[in-house]
């Protein structure tokens, strides 16, 4: 074996330079990054000539004996210069760029006859190449169960093992889990990846016996180095499947390969699963995804909009990430759903098409605390009325048609009844109610314009309940 991986112990002596330097030296000097490794020596790349030498004098023999203590090695470092415009493509160092006059030539021989470009592998056919961190926005719902994913897809198999993801559909368990493995595809190690549904692992295991061909599954699955199972609530009531996995889980435990594991409740909630496979998931670390808040939501939708490439203007992300809280998977749904009308009509996203196409998936959504009180002053607030004089008993028009408009979205975005409204309106009786969201159906009919009023009302009045 001629591949060695120093990256972790380069990691921790960059991260404690970059506490023990102040902030300018070390933006300054540790502009420098792992390359490979050898048994004894790391390669860094380094963006110039008068780099190497001012880290070769300064700060060579520093990193090195960080690099002692950390690892107990003597690790010894080779810089080799790549111009910052060609990163990935190193220019042939000339004949003092790799190694330098202490160290032996034949180091500096064998470290050119390396390839210096960054190793990129074919892709993993199990993982979807959208699923990464890059395309992953962390916010408070999921910022632990991010870093833990990032940490581990740096290091795999040696914290945090198992790793257990749960949450409710739609969160972004699936993504986090093959960010995992997509990241951890291109570490040096070049390490071998399962990424499979429970299902499917499931299927597998079915057909081998069917097939007779179980040494080979028993082989293919306890041979890896990380091995990703998705929606482990499938192995509910599936005997077989479960001890298969309990041994397979033993034998990589024992090996420090990592398993990470998707469920949509946390492992104690299994009630039809062996005991000793729940106990072994619980092991490691086991977390939560939660729903996003409103900030995190309309980060992700504008990210998944560059993504793909999707050109939608602000106030729209805004409409959507408040209309829609339940999950991440719903918020994609409304994008593409937009998006697809968009092409088919050849129109501009604006906020009038986002209001009318997505009507539906609004309705359906929860509007949590939504109470009369806010929406009486919504819309008191923006007819320059009072509270009072929604609820009271003037005619005059000015006040009859906003006191209309008023029942009719309490109406429409709360589960009140028309008797309920009644009370909760001055004390009127449902016919009343019934009559005013009579008036304003008939009224929307002839004023264009009043949709779009009565949905910007919806929206303040949504965003003052979401935001508290
Ligand atoms: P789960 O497996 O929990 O049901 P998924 O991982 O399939 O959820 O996520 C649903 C969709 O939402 C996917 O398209 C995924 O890329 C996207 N998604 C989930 N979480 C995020 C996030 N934090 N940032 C960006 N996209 C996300
Ligand atoms: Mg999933």
């Amino acid at each position: 074996m001629d591949t060695w991986d120093y990256s972790a112990f380069w990691n921790e002596a960059m991260n404690q330079f970059s506490k023990e330097l102040s902030a300018q030296e070390y933006s300054m000097w540790f502009n420098i990054e792992y390359d490979s490794a050898s048994q004894d020596s790391i390669t860094v790349r380094v963006p110039s000539a008068f780099y190497k030498d001012q880290l070769t004098k300064t700060y060579q023999s520093a990193i090195e004996s960080k690099l002692f203590e950390l690892s107990g090695k003597k690790i010894l470092i080779e810089f080799i210069i790549v111009k910052p415009e060609s990163l990935e493509a190193p220019t042939k160092p000339d004949g003092n760029a790799i190694g330098n006059s202490q160290k032996p030539v034949a180091k500096g021989t064998e470290l050119k006859e390396k390839s210096i470009t960054p190793k990129t592998r074919e892709r993993h056919h199990q993982l979807n190449r959208r699923y990464t961190f890059e395309n992953y926005i962390i916010g408070e719902n999921n910022s632990f169960a991010a870093n833990a994913a990032m940490a581990i897809a740096s290091n795999p198999g040696t914290a945090y093992n198992p790793f257990l993801i749960y949450g409710d559909v739609g969160l972004g368990k699936t993504h986090l889990m093959q960010a995992i493995g997509n990241r951890a595809w291109n570490l040096d190690t070049q390490p071998k990846i399962i990424c499979i549904s429970a299902e499917d692992f499931t299927n597998d295991f079915i057909q081998s016996i069917h097939g007779k061909n179980m040494p080979s599954f028993k082989n293919r699955y306890r041979s890896v180095d990380i091995l990703l199972i998705d929606d482990i609530h499938f192995f509910e009531n599936k005997e077989g499947s479960q001890e298969e996995l309990f041994h397979t889980f033993n034998a990589l435990y024992d090996g420090n390969k990592q398993m990470v594991f998707t469920c949509d409740r946390p492992a104690s909630e299994l009630k039809n699963l062996s005991d000793r496979l729940r106990s072994r998931f619980e092991r490691g670390l086991n977390v939560d995804l939660s729903p996003p808040n409103y900030e995190t939501r309309y980060a992700i939708l504008k990210k998944m909009a560059e993504t793909q490439k999707i050109d939608i203007p602000a106030e729209v992300f805004e409409v959507i990430a408040l209309n829609i809280s339940t999950n991440i998977r719903d918020l994609e749904a409304a994008l593409i759903k937009l998006s697809a009308y968009a092409k088919l009509v050849g129109m501009k996203i604006t906020l009038e098409v986002a209001q009318q196409q997505l009507k539906d998936v609004f309705s359906q959504t929860k509007h949590g605390n939504i109470t009369i009180d806010n929406i009486i002053r919504t819309v008191s607030d923006a007819y320059k009325l009072s509270a009072n004089d929604l609820k009271g008993k003037k005619r005059t028009r000015s006040i009859v048609m906003p006191r209309q408009i008023a029942m009719y979205i309490a109406r429409e975005i709360t589960e009140y009844s028309t008797t309920e409204l009644g009370l909760e309106f001055g004390g009127r009786d449902h016919t009343t109610v019934m009559h005013s969201c009579q008036k304003i159906d008939a009224q929307l009919k002839l004023d264009p314009t009043l949709e779009t009023k009565i949905q910007k009302l919806i929206q303040t009045i949504k965003q003052i309940s979401i935001k508290g």
